[in-house]
């Protein structure tokens, strides 16, 4: 269900119909928006008894929900959610966003290396994996605590804010704790318990899509992070397996504006993971920025070819300098700025 205050509804009356909607023993979700605040309620198992909330001030109407999610959807806020990082960053405007870094943090001088190259040419976010999800038990399962601890190096040299993946809620504890955003990989989207953890945490937490999921089973995924209250929530498409076998998944563009769509949430795409060949990374970042993505998440490495993960697919400095310069002349003709 979701409560429609008037455009000039007060704070306090916004808080009164939150009080009323706890006191049925549901939990309200108070969204503001440009032109109206709207109120979500979750908790509810049927419909939810409107002539009380409908009677209070400010109060247009109450209407309910036929999706099966509902706090991301643009029903409950039609404005696009706007994430700030830490140094003044965003993801979900008009900036574009690029997370760059190596797939996995390998030691202190490889990562502060790749940051401080990925900061000259204009990255916005920093990435790398110090827990690895490793389809392997044998492959590389990255540092672990150790590697949270170079990539806090990694922000306090480069002033780049961080992204790292918690792969499980015991590991999201301590992501939580040094990253800027905690990342969801595509291989735990549908990991209830680790969803409901991270949506109990401040920070920001960008979700990848599931690697055979469809647009409303990601949807549903971010739901429960929203649901726990963590509202700062980043979708990304990284590919999907499909029979083609010129690439490593099928990058799905088209999600980027079914997405907008329908819902409010900013989507970023990672062509890293989307192609898993180097050659295609920059042609498909720019299709990502052309068709409107808020951002693009791309692997790099300056020694490629050593690399402990994902080496084909990650793009040395000079690479990735180009595709900045390409994302920078091609974002001003969708809106963006990079
Ligand atoms: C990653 O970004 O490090 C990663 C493991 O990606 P995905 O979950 O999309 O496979
Ligand atoms: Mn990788």
């Amino acid at each position: 269900m979701l409560v429609v205050m008037h455009a000039k509804a007060t704070s306090s009356e916004v808080e009164r119909v939150c009080e009323a909607i706890r006191a049925m023993g549901l939990a309200p979700h108070p969204m503001p928006g440009a032109s109206r605040t709207a109120i979500g309620i979750t908790g509810n198992r049927g419909t939810v008894e409107s002539a009380s909330l409908e009677a209070l001030e400010g109060v247009i109407q109450v209407i309910p929900v036929t999706r099966p999610y509902k706090l991301v959807s643009r029903e409950v806020k039609a404005d696009d959610t706007l994430i700030q990082l830490p140094g003044g960053s965003s993801i979900g405007g008009e900036a574009l966003c690029v997370m760059a870094g190596p797939c996995a943090v390998e030691g202190r001088q490889q990562a502060l290396r790749i940051g401080r190259a990925v900061k000259a040419a204009g990255a916005t976010v920093y990435r790398g994996g110090a827990f690895k999800p490793r389809t392997s038990p044998y492959a590389f399962q990255g540092l672990g605590r150790e590697g949270l601890e170079i990539l806090a190096e990694v922000r306090a040299e480069t002033g780049l804010p961080i992204i790292t993946e918690a792969l499980d809620p015991a590991g999201l504890d301590l992501v939580e704790s040094v990253a800027d955003v905690i990342q969801i990989g595509a291989r735990n989207m549908q990991n209830f318990s680790l969803l409901r953890r991270a949506g109990q945490a401040r920070k920001p937490v960008m979700l990848k899509r599931g690697m055979s999921a469809t647009l409303e089973e990601l949807l549903m995924a971010a739901e429960y992070i929203l649901g726990e209250g963590n509202y700062q929530v980043i979708l990304c498409e990284r590919g999907v397996r499909t029979f083609a076998d010129h690439a490593r998944n099928t990058l799905d563009l088209s999600l980027v504006p079914a997405v907008q769509r329908l819902s409010h949430l900013p989507i970023v795409v990672d062509p890293s993971h989307g192609t898993g060949r180097r050659n295609k990374v920059i042609p498909l970042a720019r299709a990502a920025v052309a068709v409107g993505a808020h951002g693009v998440m791309v692997e790099v490495h300056d020694d490629p070819d050593r690399a402990l993960c994902d080496g084909p697919q990650a793009l040395p400095p000079e690479m990735f300098q180009d595709l900045m310069d390409q994302v920078r002349a091609l974002a001003p003709i969708v809106g963006r700025r990079a």
